[in-house]
């Protein structure tokens, strides 16, 4: 709702508040190159396999927040320890929370957020092949990258936007169940968490999480559990850019790190999922089986989404 106000100078773009529609550029989500995913996505991949708790993972994490902030977002660090698996010891886990400070005041305010945005950054740690996740981990992982550069163009959308990047996902034995745990999921479920106790999930109206988004051959599944009207935005996107095609229902349950944040922070949430995909947990997960193409096509239809959503 806009309210006329006598004698008010137009607001900048950035000073939208919370609850308000943002001010949005026209056809924003053409600016999400697939091209510029990519190479986020390569320079993820070029650092080999990047299990949760590894020098590998520290560097992806660095290379990340380099990346953001060049974008003007500010990065937090969200740290914690946590046992995957009873018996073998505790491990430290580091989620990477980005937000947007329109008003270019720091910090980034913390309540300004409505929507959040995630995608694992950890590999799943393989002892007898080398698994570099170029599709699980890497392409959701650039992919990001690349919207929160697009975002930055538009600062009052961008300020609504919780930018997630989850360690571990990926289990180290077996996933547990997504409430619980212990293995699997764990930055999902810590943050779902940390939402939930802080009061802080109140502000948000859905999620939306990445995960295997660049197969050259793009069929999203999304998962049985998805709010139907989130699908229902999410394939009016797919309609609008002429690829509904590619979006579709998975025949089964699918937990990922949707499932921490319905669960848990009971925040609608939808995972953007192509669990059609032959290399998945193979060393064959490799930059050659991606394209550019279809990390686009997610990330525009998402951006449609957002700009339809929460813009004017
Ligand atoms: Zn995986």
């Amino acid at each position: 709702m806009l309210l006329a106000c006598a004698g008010c100078s137009p607001k900048a773009t950035g000073d939208a508040k919370p609850g308000s529609a943002a001010e949005i550029p026209p056809r924003l989500w053409e600016k999400f190159s697939g091209e510029n995913a990519l190479k986020e996505v390569r320079r993820q991949v070029d650092i080999g396999p990047r299990p949760s708790g590894t020098a590998a993972l520290a560097e992806a994490r660095t290379r990340i927040t380099e990346s953001l902030r060049q974008s003007g977002w500010e990065v937090e660090p969200q740290e914690f320890e946590h046992a995957p698996v009873p018996k073998q010891g505790t491990m430290h886990f580091i989620n990477l929370i980005a937000r947007f400070p329109a008003d270019k005041s720091h910090p980034a305010a913390h309540d300004a957020q409505t929507v959040i945005l995630g995608s694992h950054y950890d590999t799943k740690r393989m002892d007898s092949v080398r698994f570099v996740g170029a599709n699980d981990g890497g392409s959701s992982t650039g992919a990001l990258l690349e919207l929160a550069r697009v975002l930055a163009k538009a600062p009052a959308l961008a300020s609504r936007i919780e930018l997630v990047f989850f360690d571990g996902e990926e289990a180290i034995v077996q996933f547990g169940p997504a409430e619980t745990g212990p293995d699997g999921l764990v930055g999902s479920r810590h943050y779902a968490q940390q939402l939930r106790d802080s009061g802080r999930a109140k502000q948000f109206k859905f999620g939306i999480v990445w995960d295997m988004i660049g197969d050259a051959d793009l069929t999203v599944t999304l998962p049985r559990d998805t709010p139907p009207d989130l699908s229902a935005k999410l394939f009016e996107g797919a309609e609008a850019l002429g690829v509904r095609g590619k979006f579709g229902f998975s025949a089964g349950d699918i937990t990922d790190d949707h499932s921490p944040l319905i669960l848990i922070a009971k925040i609608p949430s939808m995972d953007v999922i192509d669990f059609e995909y032959p290399p998945w947990h193979t060393s064959a997960d490799t930059m050659d089986k991606l394209s550019a193409t279809s990390i686009e096509t997610v990330g525009r239809i998402t951006l449609w989404m957002l700009a339809k959503e929460l813009g004017k």
